[in-house]
């Protein structure tokens, strides 16, 4: 008699300025959320000390990259700071269809062109409490020059201008609770009846049938 679900997979994607945190956030959601797969996207930008080809990204050429997206396979894909950025369609679609959230950490103008191409995604912009606690972190990072610290600190504010076009925000000063509200939508977003319906296990009759017992 138990209570049964029919449910869809859920497509989370998660943009905000380069530094804000999501790969963070994101990590821990697929730490403590066993329901998500992390969408491995294609870059052409160099691996950083310490990422893996398959793991953070799958790091390819251009001519490699331009293959990719004249062939379709790709769901979407942009020019980022410096280099190409893509999300693999096939492995996105499969899971989908499979029933399983999928998590994508993209850049806003990958998120606009999936929240057009998936309309029932979930968007949320991390937000930094300031531009001052940004290139903080992107310098107490260490993986960029000074030169891309700049590029990718310059690029925020035209990034953050597309923040209306996403449905939630979280902002990201108190990382605890940051996580809890991005945990707080992710929950309420599984429960929402177009990805979930449950259907009584049992019947009336069924149950009425116990007070003649
Ligand atoms: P992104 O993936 O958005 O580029 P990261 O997750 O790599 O950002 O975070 C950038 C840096 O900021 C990392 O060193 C991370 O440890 C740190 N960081 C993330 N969230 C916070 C926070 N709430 N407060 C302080 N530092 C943070
Ligand atoms: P980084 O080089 O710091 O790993 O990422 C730079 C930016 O590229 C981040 O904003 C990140 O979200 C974005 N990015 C990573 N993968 C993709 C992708 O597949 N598509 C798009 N559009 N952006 C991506």
């Amino acid at each position: 008699m138990e209570m049964r679900e029919k449910c869809k997979g859920m497509l989370l994607v998660l943009s905000g300025p380069s530094g804000v945190g999501k790969g963070t956030l994101a990590k821990r959601l697929l730490q403590e959320d066993g329901s998500f797969a992390f969408s491995v996207s294609v870059t052409t930008r160099a691996p950083r000390p310490g990422e893996r080809d398959g793991v953070d990204y799958f790091f390819v050429t251009e001519e490699e990259f331009q293959r990719m997206v004249r062939a379709g396979e790709l769901l979407e894909y942009a020019a980022v700071h410096t280099a190409h950025y893509g999300t693999p369609r096939a492995a996105v679609e499969e899971r989908i269809r499979q029933g399983q959230n999928v998590l994508l950490d993209i850049d806003v103008q990958g998120g606009l062109q999936v929240m057009r191409c998936m309309p029932d995604c979930v968007s949320v912009f991390i937000l930094p409490p300031s531009y001052t606690a940004l290139v903080r972190r992107l310098a107490g990072r260490g993986t960029e020059t000074r030169e891309a610290i700049e590029k990718r600190m310059r690029n925020a504010p035209g990034e953050i201008a597309c923040m209306p076009s996403y449905e939630y925000t979280v902002i990201n000063d108190d990382l605890e609770t940051a996580w809890r509200t991005l945990h707080g939508i992710v929950e309420a977003e599984k429960r929402a009846v177009s990805r979930c319906l449950p259907e009584m296990g049992d019947t009336v009759e069924e149950a009425l049938s116990l007070l003649d017992e």
